[in-house]
């Protein structure tokens, strides 16, 4: 099978840190352009735009769209009308419908739309969710709170409108936890705390719940100096099922059960190449209606302005 040929799309901090090297690790994919505003990278070809990268670039397969969420649904648009299979970062859209055109052109054109949740493909997820399977769950308790200056230094786009502030870390123990129940969840309640000067929340308060009622809170915080928090906390009736580190270790009852090495990208970059070789697409819009429902029934406060 010849090489799935990718360009990046957005060059910022998620394309260096992890699309880079994970490319770089995983079989069948080559990174072959970069097109982003103002960052290149070294020896590959550069183009300001996807439009000039689709117009005027070497032969690609695929792109991987690492833009803020704001402006991906108009590149993603322009890759799939060019014949292009699409990767989106995580969260897939600044909103819900308009994913639902994408879906629809990339199943016309026989191409691949994969929404990615990185989280998901942390090393103790499917560990968790296999032990969850077989235990009546009493509660669930998510603890997601994170310095943003350290995580997303310089970030202005996740203050505005689409950007999702505080959901955006959120969405990913929201992309976990939609995982590893076994029944869908939704919202009920939602408290926001809105910087006086931002579009965008900087700490969140969920409830949620299922079919039966299941007890579910959620904390997210972007004001975390100090340790960070990527916990889920889940009772059952045998024993407390601990998730932490963002899904990378799982204890029960204080007991580990599952520890790997981060190995997230690699996995998403080996199911772009799988999904790729039949053209077909994975968009599980799950956790981003969470949030959309959370902006719904949220209860507002204003708190002291974000200064960066
Ligand atoms: P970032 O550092 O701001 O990088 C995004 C890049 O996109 C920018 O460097 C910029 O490059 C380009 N860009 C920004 N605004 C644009 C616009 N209006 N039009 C076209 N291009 C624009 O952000 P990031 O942290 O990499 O996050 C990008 C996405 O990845 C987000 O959805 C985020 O949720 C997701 N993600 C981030 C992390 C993380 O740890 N940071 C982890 C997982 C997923 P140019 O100026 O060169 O165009």
């Amino acid at each position: 099978m010849s090489e799935l040929r990718v360009a990046i799309v957005g060059f910022g901090k998620i394309a260096r840190d992890q699309h880079v090297p994970a490319i770089a690790a995983t079989d069948g994919v080559t990174l072959t352009a970069v097109a982003s505003r103002n960052a290149s990278l070294a020896g590959l070809p550069h183009f300001a735009t996807i439009e000039e990268l689709l117009r005027d670039g070497p032969e690609i397969d695929a792109v991987a769209l690492c833009t803020p969420p704001q402006v991906r649904r108009a590149q993603a648009l322009a890759a799939l009308e060019a014949g292009k299979h699409v990767m989106l970062e995580k969260p897939p859209g600044a909103a819900v419908s308009e994913l639902d055109p994408l879906i629809a052109l990339a199943a016309a054109k026989g191409r691949t739309l994969f929404a990615t949740w990185h989280s998901r493909y942390a090393p103790a997820v499917e560990p968790a969710r296999e032990w969850l399977a077989s235990r009546r769950i009493k509660s669930v308790h998510i603890n997601w709170k994170e310095d943003v200056r350290v995580w997303h230094p310089g970030q202005a786009w996740i203050w505005e409108p689409g950007g999702l502030g505080v959901f955006d870390p959120g969405i990913n123990a929201l992309s976990i936890l939609t995982r590893i129940l076994p029944k869908p969840v939704f919202v009920t309640a939602a408290d926001l705390a809105f910087p006086a000067n931002c579009q965008a929340p900087i700490a969140a308060n969920l409830n949620l719940t299922d079919i039966n009622g299941l007890p579910i809170t959620a904390e997210f915080d972007f004001r975390q100096t100090g340790p960070q928090s990527w916990d889920i906390v889940v009772e059952t009736d045998q024993g407390r099922m601990t998730l932490s580190g963002g899904g990378r270790r799982m204890a029960v009852d204080g007991k580990a059960i599952a520890e790997a090495p981060d190995q997230e990208y690699c996995e998403l970059y080996r199911r772009f190449v799988a999904l790729a070789a039949t053209g077909a697409s994975d968009v599980d819009l799950a956790p981003l209606r969470l949030v959309a429902d959370a902006f719904l029934l949220g209860r507002r406060t204003i708190v002291e302005p974000f200064v960066d």
